[in-house]
């Protein structure tokens, strides 16, 4: 059901992305298990007072150096990122040279087809990760999770996992790859885990990424890989945490 929302709501940007999730379940890009991580990420967004902090901003510039100076950048799309971010996570591959892979965590019938579609729609001209050319395996993972394309995530030096599940990113980090994700939830397992964590949500962390993909393209690599080696992601998790913490304590004391 399409319903309109005034722009002057004070959760215009909340419902929209809300549309666009239920929109992407009609669609078959989302499955019913999306709505439920979308809704978490949102919670979270409230710790964080729905506005990118100092350290998301960083997250966000350190982890294009990362893509643009790695060899072989995936970026992984599951159904939530495509629904909420499908343009600009095409023009992040275009900026940055990284390749598009369709990665689902439910392979269902006609649902790896619907991303490509809306990634296609969006302008990608290259896919992988569907139908038959998802013909390589990652031994860490069970049935269909474990899909995945040999020209892309199978031989990725770095992959961004926006939205990812723990169980794939870890395999993602036993196989020795740099994992990037975007998450809002500082302690979920895949923002744990990762090489590095933006802890933002989506959909203000995509622009900001397009935009440093601009600003850092032509910069020499020795300028990138010092960005990159200065990156902690332990501390920036504490920072993440640290942010909510303190948020949360004024707003308690407002309300005494
Ligand atoms: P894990 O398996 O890593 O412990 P999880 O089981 O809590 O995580 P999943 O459902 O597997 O989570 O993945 C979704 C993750 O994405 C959650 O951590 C959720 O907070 C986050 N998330 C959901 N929507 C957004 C969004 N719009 N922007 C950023 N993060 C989001
Ligand atoms: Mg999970």
């Amino acid at each position: 059901m399409k319903i309109d929302i005034p722009t002057n709501h004070p959760r215009y940007s909340s419902l929209m992305s809300r549309e666009k999730i239920v929109e992407g379940l009609h669609n078959l890009v989302v499955t019913e298990s999306g709505l439920i991580a979308h809704g978490r990420g949102e919670s979270l967004d409230y710790f964080l007072g729905e506005t990118t902090a100092d350290f998301g901003r960083e997250a966000c510039r350190v982890a294009v150096a990362k893509l643009l100076l790695s060899n072989h950048a995936v970026i992984s799309v599951n159904g939530n990122a495509a629904a909420l971010v499908g343009q600009e996570l095409v023009a992040l591959s275009n900026a940055t040279g990284a390749s598009l892979e369709v990665n689902l965590f439910y392979r269902t019938p006609g649902r790896e087809e619907a991303v490509e579609a809306l990634l296609r729609k969006a302008g990608a001209t290259e896919v992988l990760g569907v139908g038959e050319e998802a013909s390589a395996a990652i031994d860490e993972l069970q049935h269909a999770r474990r899909i995945v394309s040999p020209r892309g995530i199978l031989i990725a030096d770095t992959v961004l996992v926006p939205l990812e599940d723990g169980d794939r990113t870890e395999a993602l980090v036993k196989l020795g790859k740099t994992v990037l994700t975007i998450d809002l939830n500082p302690l979920s397992r895949t923002a744990q885990k990762s090489n590095l964590t933006i802890v933002d949500n989506i959909l203000r962390a995509l622009p900001l990424m397009v935009e440093a993909a601009g600003e850092l393209r032509n910069r020499p690599r020795g300028e990138l890989q010092a960005l990159w080696d200065s990156w902690d992601n332990k501390k920036a998790l504490a920072r993440a945490l640290t942010y909510m913490a303190q948020r949360l304590l004024v707003l308690a004391q407002e309300q005494a």
